[in-house]
């Protein structure tokens, strides 16, 4: 699949040399321009950039279902893991990178700071200290991977969600589970859901805190009871039963004082 560009080369005459090469993905391209750490390179507008609905190798992810095609020779900045330039996609533009960005040097940014999924991982060879080796979108790849690297806000929400998710997993198996983790979190509400998410993680844990406190409290209660014989009918606090007492309703299984913790 060869890039068959339909826009006018140079598109960036003045601040971009594209250095084009016969084999397949190989072009790269030069900045002609000097700038300070985080200055403007060049502005993502429409035109010449498109909206497009899904990804391709000549679009850009904006948002969680929002691409943009280039349509331009910025469509040829390579990839690399200590990148010279960030697509920053919610100001629409491209700025040099944290270190700014020399003339002559290599134009690349990281992928996975703009796209989620990638049709076409591949190894990376950029040969920096930091490589992360097999590129992907930053839905496969770690946390570990993109660690000390700029991501767009939307790459950012949904590695929130990714996370929320393995942590809905978890609190499963504890028997506490968020009545709204399941849900996907809405991009244009990210922010607020990200709060409400928070709050909900906080009360969830006050409420392991406090059914921890309840067991201990029926434990010893119930030893109690075994102790002395007991009541008849058995203590009224005993009879309440949380959603955690499953464990104490197994190890009391067949117990003599069965009244007692029956639900
Ligand atoms: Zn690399």
């Amino acid at each position: 699949m060869a890039l068959v560009p339909h826009w006018k080369q140079p598109s960036h005459p003045e601040i971009q040399e594209v250095i084009i090469n016969e084999a397949e993905f190989t072009s790269k391209s030069l900045s002609r321009v000097t700038l300070p750490p985080f200055a403007l390179y060049a502005k993502l507008d429409f035109p010449p950039c498109t909206r497009a609905d899904e990804a391709t190798y000549a679009t850009v992810q904006m948002g969680n279902n929002e691409h943009l095609n280039l349509n331009s020779d910025l469509l040829y900045i390579n990839h690399s893991c200590e990148p010279s330039v960030i697509f920053d996609t919610a100001n629409r533009c491209v700025i040099a990178g944290p270190k700014g960005l020399q003339a002559g040097e290599e134009l690349t940014f990281f992928y996975p700071s703009t796209e989620w999924h990638m049709a076409q991982p591949f190894d990376c060879l950029c040969g920096k200290p930091t490589c992360r080796g097999r590129i992907s979108g930053a839905k496969d790849m770690t946390d570990a991977q993109l660690e000390g690297v700029w991501l767009n806000g939307h790459i950012r929400d949904l590695l929130l969600e990714r996370k929320q998710q393995t942590a809905v997993g978890v609190k499963t198996n504890g028997e506490v589970v968020s009545e709204n983790g399941t849900a996907p979190v809405n991009g244009h509400h990210a922010e607020q859901e990200h709060q409400a998410d928070q709050t909900t993680k906080a009360l969830e844990d006050a409420v392991l805190q406090a059914e921890k406190v309840v067991e201990a409290a029926r434990h010893a209660l119930f030893s109690y009871i075994r102790q002395t014989g007991g009541t008849k009918n058995g203590p009224a606090g005993a009879q309440r039963r949380g959603p955690t007492s499953r464990e104490l309703s197994g190890e009391m299984g067949g117990d003599t004082n069965g009244n007692a913790i029956a639900v």
